[in-house]
């Protein structure tokens, strides 16, 4: 049974570039109930812990780079089938490779600096929650 929980952040492009109001509005729109949101900008000990997964991989330094280079809004979100729902309005991590109008193809310009994260299980999305808002640790 698939989970109603899912993770995310809007990257430091999509903040900078002024796209939160209308991501927000799509993740409405889609059917996403917003049960936590923070906007903050990370530590580089906080990014690298969040993407320690990635460690090991060439990008792992440009990517704590950019994901601590300026403001995030990290959200938790509610629907049925969260994860894989999410995913799809996201579009692929390539944004070249993204389906026309999800959020990737939409607003991100490049696979490193591509607006939006999701979470890819409900594992990773339980723990990513509780990575941000302690009030999800139950999940
Ligand atoms: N990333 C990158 N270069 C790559 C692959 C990934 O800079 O070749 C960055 C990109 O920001 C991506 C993040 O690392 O969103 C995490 O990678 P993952 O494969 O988990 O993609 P996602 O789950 O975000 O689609
Ligand atoms: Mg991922």
């Amino acid at each position: 049974m698939s989970g109603k929980i899912t993770f995310t952040m809007i990257k430091p492009d999509a903040v900078k570039n002024g796209y939160t109001g209308k991501i927000l509005d799509q993740i409405i729109t889609n059917g996403f109930q917003i049960r936590g949101m923070k906007y903050l900008q990370l530590t580089e000990e906080k990014a690298g812990e969040f993407y320690a997964i990635h460690r090991e991989r060439p990008f792992f330094k440009d990517l704590v780079s950019f994901m601590t280079s300026g403001p995030i809004v990290a959200a938790v979100l509610e629907k049925e089938n969260a994860v894989a729902d999410f995913r799809n309005l996201i579009g692929a991590t390539d944004p070249s490779k993204a389906e026309p109008g999800t959020i990737r193809n939409l607003y991100a310009k490049s696979i490193d600096a591509n607006a939006m994260h999701g979470s890819d299980s409900d594992e990773n999305a339980a723990i990513e929650a509780a990575f941000f808002f302690s009030a999800f640790e139950r999940y």
